[in-house]
């Protein structure tokens, strides 16, 4: 009976029978992925309580309604004390002054180099908008320009690391590795937070003073452990990602050893101030609870991921990660493999928004891609990717990218809103789904 009222529910929002029947089977068998992922949230949600009630949080933490200099702003202060509890660091820096993730890692690597160090990233090319950051691509103020050089080795064919290259790479004065967790927008896979901690080990074993950097973004609560648990000196993340839990209208984090940390406040504010300054002008609210709910959501998006990966790989389409891969970041990549399918996909995933459904989003060109790119995005914050979101370069292999959801059920009406689009636009049949229920029969482990 009420499975009834909810299929009818799913209709009036445009989804048809078939589609919602198709979801259900496919999570039928996905009942067992799911239970992991909530033991992991129920754990990460104990951690982040257990931090709180540590730092003694409380009303006047959430309201303390700093403004000017911001000395002695207890929110502030509290929170990042809280932000060094979960990530099991000696210091945290979570500030809303770091505007956005690239922001907190160009802080960080700009806090700690000096002119004749050099970066290695071990793990081969960072994220798209650190290459400007770093000097990889000329850009005005990036750490080249300063003098501090950059080398790079490259994964092996298998997305592993290359452990001789490595230790050849690492050099004198090799001052800092960045190892990113999530794969972002390539194609290799993300590292777990037990082969980030593997590779950190190598590294200090060679030169014990390298300082080990991880860009944690879109990471945060996928796992029990973070890599600051494994050896990283530095975890740097964004607060519209996973630990703002949808909430945080800005932001970002630096949690790691108290020294590195201290040189990140003297880099954001000036010398001398450090982490005395930077009124936290009423956000503080939205960050603790933000925080406090960034398990959860982390958990919603997730169980998003798996289902889409389950849904589009049944129907023949190759996914990244597949649909039985464990996971250690909230991306999906869907190769839909003609430029019709990358458009519908995303106008599904608009069409499920809370804000902004009855906007169609079209290809656009957009600043640093050399090819159209079509996206998505009904979401509170702009740009907030921790909220249900997709995009991808209208180009082969006709690819989308999408992740977040700050609900599980949110994210279940978007991925079938997907597919009702692709069917409306004649790219998956009827018989491609019905199709599937003979499939299902002994399609167990
Ligand atoms: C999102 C992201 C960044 C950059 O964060 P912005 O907030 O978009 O500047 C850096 N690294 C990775 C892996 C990311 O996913």
């Amino acid at each position: 009976m009420k499975k009834t009222k909810l299929t009818e529910l799913y209709k009036e929002l445009g989804i048809r029978d078939e589609v919602s029947h198709f979801g259900d089977r496919i999570l039928d068998s996905l009942r067992e992925r799911f239970e992991e992922i909530d033991q992991t949230a129920e754990y990460n949600q104990l951690k982040v309580i257990q931090a709180m009630q540590k730092s003694q949080v409380n009303e006047n933490c959430l309201h303390y309604y700093a403004s000017g200099y911001g000395y002695n702003d207890l929110g502030r202060d509290t929170l990042e004390e809280v932000y060094a509890s979960v990530f099991h660091t000696e210091s945290a820096l979570v500030r809303p002054q770091i505007t956005c993730g690239t922001h907190a890692l160009a802080l960080a690597l700009g806090a700690v180099l000096r002119p004749g160090d050099e970066l290695l990233s071990p793990a081969g090319k960072p994220y798209d908008t650190l290459e400007e950051v770093i000097g990889i691509r000329p850009s005005k103020g990036s750490l080249a320009e300063y003098g501090i050089t950059y080398s790079q080795v490259e994964l092996l064919p298998d997305g592993t690391f290359d452990y001789d290259a490595i230790e050849k790479a690492v050099r004198p004065n090799t001052k800092l590795i960045t190892i990113q967790r999530s794969k972002g927008y390539l194609t290799r896979p993300t590292f777990s937070v037990s082969q980030i901690g593997e590779l950190i080990a190598f590294v200090k074993k060679i030169k014990p003073d390298v300082i080990c950097m991880v860009d944690n973004c879109y990471g945060e609560f996928v796992e029990t452990l973070e890599p600051s648990d494994v050896g990283a000196d530095l975890v740097v993340g964004s607060l519209i990602k996973n630990p703002g839990g949808g909430l945080a209208p800005i932001g970002g984090y630096i949690a790691g050893r108290k020294e590195l940390i201290d040189l990140c406040g003297y880099r954001l504010t000036s010398p001398g101030l450090g982490r005395e300054v930077g009124a936290s002008l009423g956000v503080m609210q939205s960050f603790y609870q933000g925080l406090f709910l960034a398990p959860g959501v982390a958990a919603g998006a997730l169980k998003g991921a798996v289902f889409a990966a389950n849904i589009y790989e049944r129907l023949g389409y190759k996914v990244v990660p597949d649909s039985r891969e464990s996971r250690h970041d909230i991306i999906q990549a869907v190769e839909l493999g003609t430029p019709e399918g990358v458009i519908a996909f995303c106008r599904g995933i608009q069409a499920a928004a809370p804000v902004d459904s009855y906007v169609i989003p079209e290809p656009w060109a957009m600043p640093g891609y050399d090819s159209d790119v079509i996206m998505a995005a009904g979401a509170f914050v702009q740009g907030s990717s921790i909220e249900l979101s997709a995009d991808g370069p209208v180009r082969p292999p006709y690819a989308v990218y999408f992740q977040g959801g700050l609900t599980w059920h949110h994210a279940k009406l978007g991925i079938l809103m997907s597919l009702e689009y692709m069917m409306r636009d004649g790219l998956i049949t009827d018989h491609d789904i019905m199709g599937y229920d003979g499939l299902l029969t002994g399609d167990t482990e």
